[in-house]
């Protein structure tokens, strides 16, 4: 049995669980704006805008500086490198203007995804080598957590045994380089919606996912309090023929959270994975509802589902700035709507619940 050597200081500990805590307090979730060059030059294909440095600064600028209805719902902003050493039109860093704000600023650190060889098309994603020193360096600019994005693919033949243990174990391993660097890091083993599968397929393989990326944080010391999860929400394949309700989407997610994240865990913070933004603050909202006990906070980090309306509303177009932001700030209030629940409801869903 390996012994554990303390590498966190208590102070270490508290700093943290005070950044996990302050970027998923109540009411708060993550606008992902860390699109790498190459995704971004996807979406501003989509309306006609070009792929330029500038551009991209624009737009990013357009997010960041919505009005003051933005701070109760942006607990922390996740940046491209690119971005983290971006201008304010004022000259100021676009860290510094997120911190004047009290949003925590974050930073994607993964490479992106390579192939696993002799698997039927799976991966694991690189960006290891030099994280080191360059987490001390993006500490030091500003940055308080981290992204890491490993994926995983529903097929009868997989995710298989190796990607899911591969991919949990460089997850693991990132996380513990960031919380060196007193830099919480956000986990994310997206599993794609793509393909036919159903609502329990789905629910199976992110149980074994999950269970498989905490035995391995578990493994390398990580300190679960000042750690985030992302993962997907538990949904039928896009090409599923039966249609699933919001509930028993929610029901099936928070119900394998429940049997696979430590309650230590503050708070999951879910990606929108191609779901229309209806959708996805609609599945939102349902799990807040769900009456299953959720030791965790449960809120968003969406890209898609945060920008699809005000990228449309920009177009490019300097004077469609005030619309942009607009559309930006009607999403992330819907997002962090969350209803009362009534008794009554409450006991419909609780009976759905040993359906899952
Ligand atoms: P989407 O919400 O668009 O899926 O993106 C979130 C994200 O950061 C994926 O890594």
């Amino acid at each position: 049995m390996p012994h554990s050597y303390p590498f966190l200081t208590p102070e270490q500990k508290k700093e943290l669980s005070d950044i996990a805590q302050r970027i998923v307090a109540p009411g708060k979730g993550i606008l992902a704006a860390d699109e790498s060059t190459g995704s971004v030059a996807k979406r501003f294909q989509s309306i006609n805008a070009e792929n330029t440095e500038e551009n991209r600064r624009l737009y990013r600028q357009l997010l960041f500086t919505a009005d003051d209805r933005m701070n109760p719902c942006i607990g922390g902003v996740i940046l491209f490198h690119e971005t983290m050493y971006q201008k304010t039109d004022n000259g100021k860093l676009f860290p510094e203007y997120l911190k004047g704000r009290n949003m925590v600023v974050g930073i994607k650190v993964d490479k992106g995804v390579v192939p696993l060889a002799g698997t039927n098309g799976e991966t694991t994603t690189q960006g290891l080598d030099g994280l080191y020193e360059r987490c001390a360096q993006y500490k030091k600019d500003g940055a308080d957590f981290a992204k890491w994005r490993c994926v995983m693919k529903i097929t009868p033949t997989t995710p298989s045994r190796l990607a899911i243990i591969e991919n949990a174990n460089v997850l693991a391993r990132y996380a513990s380089i960031c919380q060196m660097h007193g830099i919480v890091p956000i986990v994310e083993p997206e599993i794609l919606p793509d393909g036919d599968h159903d609502l329990k397929r789905c629910q199976y393989v992110t149980e074994k996912v999950l269970a498989a990326l905490y035995k391995a944080l578990s493994d390398h010391h990580v300190y679960l309090e000042g750690t985030l999860l992302k993962p997907n929400m538990v949904t039928p394949g896009h090409s599923c023929s039966h249609k699933f309700s919001n509930q028993e989407i929610a029901m099936a997610t928070v119900t394998a959270l429940r049997r696979t994240v430590p309650p230590a865990v503050p708070g999951v913070t879910f990606l929108s994975g191609g779901q229309s933004e209806e959708e996805a603050s609609i599945n939102l909202n349902a799990m807040n509802q769900c009456p299953l006990h959720r030791p965790w906070a449960l809120t968003f980090s969406y890209g898609r589902a945060l920008q699809a309306s005000a990228l449309k509303a920009w177009g490019g177009k300097k004077e469609n700035g005030k619309a942009c932001q607009e559309e930006f700030m009607k999403r992330a209030l819907v997002c962090v709507k969350r209803d009362k629940y009534h008794s009554e409801k409450m006991f419909c869903l609780y009976s759905l619940s040993f359906y899952f």
